[in-house]
């Protein structure tokens, strides 16, 4: 399969005809080549964007709404095949693609459709005048995104800022391509107006860094990893691009001393290790109060052996590879320092070697470990694989203390039997989105988004809305 970019309604190949190769994680073979895009390819995409601005503005936001209708319409009818890529692409379960990447995707779209339609008008009456709050686009946005739910982040961006009327350069990670190819497909089968998504492929150093640094480009969402945000917002902060920033994590699950052991156990294992652990909300070190820490050890334990790691296009399968053999080697050598630190591993800690089709595959197998001072590097920085630190503590002081002991504040969970304590507790935790009893259960109305290094802005519902409108106050004074 050769990817090409998707540049004013026409998939083109890239001005320096340099293609790179597309892996199978799980299975370690090439399955596509893709543009190594420059910044040429980025400024013939702003020159589509310009082109295709004033008219895709001009739209009442009612036919735009019906626009994303239109682009869910046509995703939907390729979920299936949604589901597939996106397994091949990143080497997650193909049922876990399915249920999550596919659906999300479609209902992306959906949503902003719906909350845009019940958009309120901003009105501030005076006693002598009235202000009127008009919302006009941004106008081109950059927008660029991740391997690890790649087409259901990309949609979370595209959807908000279509609908309020800007144009786009997107740019998906190198290793994931498939999927935002195939929303280029569904565009041009609905006849999309043509420069209004752009899909630009290829290295964040080239084809990202050239969307950050274009002066035409007035926004930057971005998510992605920490030290990638530090590059983006020095980059963009200096020519007064808005940006909002969704950075990386390493989110505590807390387990209180009433908690229902067994729910807290599925739970904190479910958000351990979903996607092999590379999701930016999962809990990456579970604090556990010292009166069940060993109770609930066992219990969490038996829930890790119980998943069944495997081929991910089997419908069996709950944990498929790491994205690449090189973020396979960065896990190891994560586990390999948790030793060397003084940790015990209490379930996995190794590669795993599969049979045919997966012999050459990146596989970790689900990692424990204790043991670990909460300030060791396992404990404090992001690994995004299938490795969690487990950590005992003595009272729901200690468990905030150590939840907060990180550079990161993005998610986290909290356990127990009385939601009043649960609350408390979370509310205590530096982060923007914490759950209790319950892991990435998820309104799209709300705000999502990380405090201190986990990210800037929040994204969700109105928030998105806003990120992608500037909001002009008129105030007319009355006669
Ligand atoms: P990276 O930061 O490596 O990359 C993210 C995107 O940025 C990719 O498309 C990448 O391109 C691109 N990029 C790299 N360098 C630049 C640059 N100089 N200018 C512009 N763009 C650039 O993250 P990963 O893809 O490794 O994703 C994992 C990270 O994402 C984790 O830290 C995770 O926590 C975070 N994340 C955060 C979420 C949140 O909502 N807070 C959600 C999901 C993930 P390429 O890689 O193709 O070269």
């Amino acid at each position: 399969m050769q990817i090409e970019n998707f540049i004013d309604g026409k998939f083109i190949p890239p001005v320096n005809k340099d293609y790179m190769d597309n892996y199978n994680p799980a299975e370690n073979v090439v399955i596509a080549t893709i543009p190594n895009s420059t910044s040429e390819d980025v400024d013939l995409a702003v020159k589509a964007a310009s082109r295709a601005q004033l008219a895709w503005s001009n739209l009442t936001i009612k036919d735009r709404i019906q626009w994303l209708r239109k682009i869910a319409e046509g995703l939907e009818l390729r979920k299936t095949e949604i589901a597939s890529l996106e397994s091949i692409d990143t080497g997650k379960p193909l049922t876990l693609a399915a249920k999550v990447d596919a659906n999300r995707s479609v209902s992306n779209f959906n949503f902003f459709a719906e909350h845009a339609e019940q958009l309120g008008e901003l009105r501030f009456e005076m006693p002598d005048a009235t202000n009127y709050v008009k919302r006009k686009p941004v106008g081109i946005v950059g927008l660029i995104t991740p391997w690890n739910l790649p087409l259901y982040l990309l949609t979370w961006k595209i959807a908000p800022a279509l609908v309020m009327g800007n144009t786009i350069i997107a740019k998906p990670s190198e290793m994931t391509p498939l999927t935002a190819n195939l929303l280029c497909e569904v565009l041009a089968s609905i006849d999309f107006p043509d420069g209004v998504i752009n899909i630009v492929q290829g290295l964040g150093k080239n084809a990202g860094q050239a969307i950050v640094e274009h002066p035409k480009i007035r926004a930057i969402s971005f998510t992605g990893g920490t030290d990638t945000g530090k590059i983006v917002a020095a980059t963009a902060a200096p020519m007064f691009k808005k940006l909002s920033l969704e950075l990386g994590g390493k989110n505590a699950t807390i387990i209180l001393d009433d908690a229902d052991l067994a729910a807290a156990a599925k739970g904190a294992a479910r958000a351990a290790f979903t996607n092999s652990g590379q999701v930016c909300l999962c809990g990456s070190r579970i604090l556990v109060a010292d009166s069940i820490y060993q109770v609930f050890i066992d219990l969490l334990v038996m829930e890790i052996e119980a998943m069944k790691i495997g081929n991910p296009r089997n419908e069996s399968t709950d944990i498929g590879s790491v994205i690449s053999q090189t973020h396979m080697a960065k896990v190891l050598s994560y586990i390999k320092l948790a030793v060397e630190d003084g940790g015990k591993i209490l379930t996995g800690g190794s590669r795993l070697l599969m049979p045919e089709p997966n012999q050459e595959g990146a596989f970790v197998a689900p990692t424990l470990i204790e043991g670990l001072p909460i300030d060791s590097r396992c404990a404090t920085e992001e690994i995004f694989g299938p490795v969690a630190t487990i950590h005992r503590f003595a009272t729901d002081q200690d468990a905030i203390a150590m939840a907060n002991a990180t550079q990161y504040g993005l998610a986290g969970s909290v356990w127990t039997t009385d939601t009043e304590r649960g609350k408390a507790v979370a509310e205590q935790v530096e982060s923007g989105v914490l759950w209790v009893n319950t892991w990435l259960h998820r309104d799209l109305r709300t705000p999502f988004g990380g405090v201190k290094n986990s990210g800037v802005g929040r994204e969700g519902g109105d928030w998105s809305l806003n990120f992608f409108s500037e909001l002009s106050n008129i105030c007319v004074k009355n006669d």
